[in-house]
């Protein structure tokens, strides 16, 4: 999505250890316009899908989340990073290795936001080692609901979550893929 490639571009801070920070517009703060056009988007490539449910994580995920579920007509279901490990029976688990803060988190959703007849679309900020979706995945499993697919805003293509979660057989659409990022800032972009 050529809007969102231009605004990386435009924002774009390159960290060492391959990440990339755009606080200005997604990461800290959020640009509304922005969000809604990468929305339509999704709508666009998922809008056949019967989607019920649209599910990502706190707290990235939520911004672009929001417009999604109102592209489709549906509520947002976010995943909560757990802060006890004594989870009651009322809720959904999985565990997911945290990229940015390289530490194992347990993140949960409540069993009575998600259940069998449920077609989920799942939707998050960036995919770099796939850590985040794969909890995500496990939690819309372990409910017996659907995974209608994912649309992430920014795959970290140089990274393996992408490869691995289709390789599972799930689609996954990414409205910017970055296949590689040196140092000294510069961004290629897979052609899409
Ligand atoms: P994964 O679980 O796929 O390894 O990483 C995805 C999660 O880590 C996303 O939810 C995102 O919050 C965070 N993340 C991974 N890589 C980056 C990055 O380069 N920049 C930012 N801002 N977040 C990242």
């Amino acid at each position: 999505m050529k809007l969102l490639e231009d605004r990386i571009e435009k924002d774009k801070v390159v960290l060492p250890g391959g990440v990339l920070k755009v606080d200005s517009f997604l990461n800290h703060q959020i640009d509304p316009v922005l969000m809604r056009e990468m929305a339509r988007e999704f709508y666009r490539l998922y809008k056949d899908e019967g989607v019920t449910k649209v599910l990502t994580i706190e707290a990235s995920g939520i911004g672009i989340a929001v417009p999604c579920a109102e592209e489709f007509g549906v509520s947002v279901l976010f995943a909560k990073k757990a802060k006890t490990a004594n989870l009651s029976d009322e809720v959904y688990t999985a565990d997911v290795f945290s990229y940015t803060h390289k530490t194992q988190n347990k993140i949960f959703v409540s069993k009575q936001y998600l259940n069998e007849s449920d077609r989920v679309l799942i939707v998050d900020d960036f995919l770099a080692n796939g850590q985040a979706l794969l909890g995500l995945i496990d939690l819309v499993r372990a409910a017996g609901a659907t995974v209608v697919g994912a649309g992430i805003a920014v795959e970290k293509g140089f990274q393996n979550g992408g490869k691995i979660v289709r390789k599972m057989g799930i689609r996954v659409e990414s409205l910017a893929i970055v296949d590689e990022m040196k140092e000294d800032g510069t961004l290629s972009f897979r052609k899409q």
